[in-house]
C-alpha cells in the first residue's frame, strides 16, 4: 500500500523501502521521456561499472552543481534531488500542476533563464546497492566485502564505495592531514581515504566534472543532522557565510562552522576555486533514514535548493 504522502503521478518515489540504482534509472528514463528540459549524461562510471549520471536543466549563464548520495547509506539524497529536478522539470512543462507540486511555474522559469543546473544525484552507485542489497551481487568484492565489514552481511551502515573508499575523503584539500586524523589504513565501511586522492573513479569523475565548468557555487547533499556546513580553513569567500545563513533559514537548518575536517568535496571545491561550497545534511535521525520520512525532509531540501538558485 502506498504511505501516506505518496502520489501515484508521481514518477520519483521510494518502493518498497529501497532506492537503488535501478529503481534511480528506471525513474530517470521515465524523467528523460517525459521532460525534454532534463538532458541526461554519464560523468563517468563507478568501480562496477555503473554509469554515473548527470542530469542538467536550464539554460542560463550562472552554473551551478548539486550533487547527492557520496555516501552509500545516505541513499535517500539521491530520491530527494531526483524528486527536485522532477518538480522543477513538472512546473515547466506539465499543464497541469500535480498534487503537491512544490516549484512554481514562476519559479522554475526565473531559475530557467537565469541558471543552469547541473545535478549528480548518485555520485556512489555501487556503495548505493550495496548498503541496500548487501554484498551477494558484488562478484569478486563478495568476499572483501564481508571481511572489510567484520563478517557481517549487514551493510545498511556501509558509506564507502564498492572498494572500502571514502568518497567524501578523497578530495585532494589536506587529503594527507585527514587520513592522519581518521587513522584508518585500509578498506572500511567509512572513513578509509583511499590510496591517494581521487583514487576512486566516483571521486574523480566528480573533479572533472567540477573542473569542466565554471560552478558559481556548488551543493553537497549528504544525511542527516539540519545541518549546513559552509566554510573550510578561511579559504571561502567572504559572502559564503551570508550565503549559508540564507539556505539554513529557507529549510529551518542550522548553519555551521565546522573546524578539523578536510578533503571533502566542498573542501576541494572552495580551496580550488574560492567560490562557496556547501554541504547540506538533510533531515535528522540515524542512517539510512526511514523513507517515511521522505515527503517531509523533500520540503527543506526544496526549500533550500530553491534558494540556492536565487543567491
Ligand atoms: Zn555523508
Amino acid at each position: 500500500m502506498p504511505c501516506h504522502g505518496d502520489n501515484p503521478e508521481r514518477i520519483v518515489h521510494i518502493e518498497d523501502r529501497k532506492f537503488r540504482y535501478a529503481d534511480f534509472c528506471q525513474q530517470c528514463g521515465k524523467l528523460q521521456s517525459r521532460y525534454s528540459v532534463l538532458k541526461f549524461a554519464s560523468i563517468g562510471q563507478s568501480v562496477l561499472g555503473k554509469p554515473i549520471w548527470c542530469v542538467r536543466i536550464g539554460k542560463g549563464s550562472r552554473q551551478v552543481h548539486v550533487n547527492a548520495a557520496v555516501h552509500a547509506n545516505e541513499w535517500i539524497t539521491a530520491a530527494l534531488l531526483l524528486r527536485f529536478l522532477e518538480d522543477y522539470a513538472a512546473a515547466l512543462e506539465d499543464e497541469d500542476p500535480k498534487s503537491g507540486q512544490t516549484t512554481t511555474r514562476r519559479q522554475a522559469e526565473a531559475w530557467y533563464s537565469d541558471y543552469t543546473l547541473w545535478a549528480v544525484p548518485m555520485v556512489n552507485p555501487d556503495g548505493v546497492d550495496l548498503s541496500q542489497n548487501g554484498a551477494d551481487h558484488c562478484g569478486p568484492y563478495r568476499s572483501r566485502l564481508l571481511e572489510w565489514n567484520g563478517q557481517s552481511p549487514d551493510f545498511t551502515r556501509w558509506k564507502a564505495n564498492i572498494r572500502g573508499v571514502d568518497l567524501n575523503d578523497q578530495f585532494p584539500a589536506f587529503w594527507e592531514v585527514e587520513r592522519e586524523r581518521r587513522g584508518i589504513g585500509g578498506p572500511s565501511p567509512q572513513d578509509y581515504s583511499g590510496p591517494a586522492p581521487l583514487s576512486e573513479p566516483e571521486a574523480s569523475a566528480l573533479a572533472v566534472l567540477t573542473r569542466g565548468v565554471p560552478f558559481e557555487h556548488v551543493v553537497s547533499l549528504h544525511s542527516q543532522g539540519k545541518e549546513i556546513y559552509w566554510n573550510y580553513r578561511d579559504l571561502e569567500p567572504a559572502e559564503a557565510e551570508s550565503m549559508a545563513a540564507r539556505l539554513a533559514a529557507a529549510g529551518r537548518y542550522r548553519a555551521v562552522k565546522l573546524e578539523g575536517s578536510d578533503a571533502g568535496y566542498k573542501d576541494w571545491f572552495i580551496q580550488e576555486f574560492r567560490r562557496p561550497g556547501f554541504t547540506v545534511e538533510v533531515g535528522e535521525g540515524v542512517n539510512p533514514l526511514p523513507p517515511e520520512d521522505f515527503e517531509e525532509i523533500y520540503l527543506d531540501v526544496h526549500a533550500i535548493l530553491a534558494e540556492a538558485l536565487s543567491l
